[in-house]
């Protein structure tokens, strides 16, 4: 389970995430909605401690992100162990963020081999499993840039899962996709769904969050306004807030 508890993170005087609090049960679903700039992004990173929470923490499995404990001080960890610790949190981008001078293949085991030290054709048959899920194993030894938009996409979720992660971060994962490229990529989403993968995902896709979600999470101005199960946040919010962003968004 992922503990996000109080955790604040400024830019300067800017307040992009202040007292946030969230708990992400294993298995569960939980999509993040709300205005450009409220802090939805920010707050994916912190998690992967991409960004470092200036207060507050965030603890997977009782593991701090980013830190240890020594008697009642925290530590931050070197880079290593931070790579290391962020592999039970996997992230996907919405702009795919492939290595481009690497095929498909090698995209996919890079970070076992690197990071988990998994001997090599172990990763590869295991990038090659990866491939039939998410419908590509005909793109193996293909380059990123031969690959559609959609493509790419599934191409970094197999990417991340390589890593056998405790939680899939995904990151507006099917904004900058063609409207056609759309489907494929959040199908394969709600595959990872519907088989257990504990995600939380920041979407403008409503009809999706709706579908999928377990819970959904409206964001504003860096804080929480609101949590709750898709059928009734989304006809019944209890923050005018709410109510007036998802007017504008359904
Ligand atoms: P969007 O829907 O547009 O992606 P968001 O909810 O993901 O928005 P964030 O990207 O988390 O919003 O940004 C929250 C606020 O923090 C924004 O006002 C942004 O300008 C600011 N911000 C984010 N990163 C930085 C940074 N590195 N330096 C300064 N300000 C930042
Ligand atoms: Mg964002």
């Amino acid at each position: 389970r992922i503990e996000i508890r109080h955790v604040a993170k400024h830019f300067d005087a800017f307040h992009a995430l202040d007292n946030v609090s969230l708990t992400v049960e294993p298995g569960e679903v939980v999509a993040i909605i709300g205005p450009s700039g409220a802090g939805k992004s920010t707050l994916l990173r912190t998690i992967n401690h991409l960004e470092r929470a200036d207060q507050g923490y965030v603890a997977i499995d009782e593991e701090l992100i980013g830190y240890e404990r020594r008697g009642n001080l925290l530590y931050e960890l070197k880079d290593r162990a931070i790579r290391k610790r962020r592999a039970g949190v996997g992230m996907v981008f919405q702009n795919f963020n492939l290595f481009p001078h690497l095929t498909v293949v090698e995209n996919i085991i890079e970070a076992p081999i690197a990071v988990q030290g998994v001997p090599r054709l172990e990763a590869v048959a295991q990038a090659l499993e990866l491939l039939a899920r998410v419908g590509l194993s005909d793109k193996a030894e293909a380059y990123p840039r031969h690959l559609s938009g959609g493509q790419q996409q599934r191409v970094a979720i197999a990417r991340a899962l390589a890593l056998k992660p405790k939680v899939l971060l995904f990151d507006e994962p099917t904004s900058a996709l063609d409207p056609e490229l759309v489907g494929e990529v959040l199908d394969v989403i709600k595959e990872l769904a519907t088989s257990g993968t504990t995600l939380v995902i920041v979407t403008h896709e409503i009809g999706f969050a709706r579908e999928v979600a377990d819970k959904v999470v409206f964001m504003e101005d860096g804080r929480i306004l609101e949590v709750g199960g898709p059928a009734r946040l989304f006809s019944d919010a209890s923050h005018a807030r709410t109510r007036e962003f998802l007017a504008k968004v359904l």
